[in-house]
């Protein structure tokens, strides 16, 4: 398993996000999924590289990894409350998971969009753009 740990100010803004936030805050938008919801979605993309935060909640600062997908990032936060049992850690509070980024809403690309975007589409290969990012996905149907 292969990731980087890269520093906010490395991280280009992708559409899908409309404010980058900072060092102490989320990317925008979020919102806070279950464990599973995060297990289930982040496994569907590769992890493109992975952010250390200090996330500032009202009663106080909490270490959190993003995880950088293609077209979306997902958020743990780590409790503060955790103890040693048997040289390992256990944490006393549940981690928190966020899913950052637009909620895409996909469709295929019109020939002009196609045009537009200098996309060229073989036979097994399609192309869909989220009307409320613009984040486009090109898929090949023959894997
Ligand atoms: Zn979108």
């Amino acid at each position: 398993m292969l990731h980087n740990l890269v520093k906010s100010d490395k991280i280009i803004k992708p559409s899908w996000i409309t404010n980058l936030g900072t060092l102490n805050s989320l990317p925008e938008p979020f919102e806070e999924v279950t464990e599973s919801d995060f297990i289930h979605n982040r496994t569907r993309t590769c992890i493109q590289s992975i952010e250390f935060r200090s996330i500032l909640f009202p009663n106080g600062f909490y270490s959190t990894y993003i995880e950088w997908h293609p077209s979306c990032a997902f958020a743990q936060v780590f409790p503060k409350e955790w103890c040693l049992k048997d040289s390992k850690v256990f944490y006393t509070m549940p981690i928190r998971y966020f899913r950052i980024g637009c909620k895409h809403s996909y469709r295929p690309m019109t020939k002009e969009e196609l045009n537009k975007n200098s996309i060229v589409l073989f036979h097994s290969t399609h192309a869909a753009i989220c009307d409320q990012c613009g984040d486009i996905q090109i898929t090949d149907s023959s894997d």
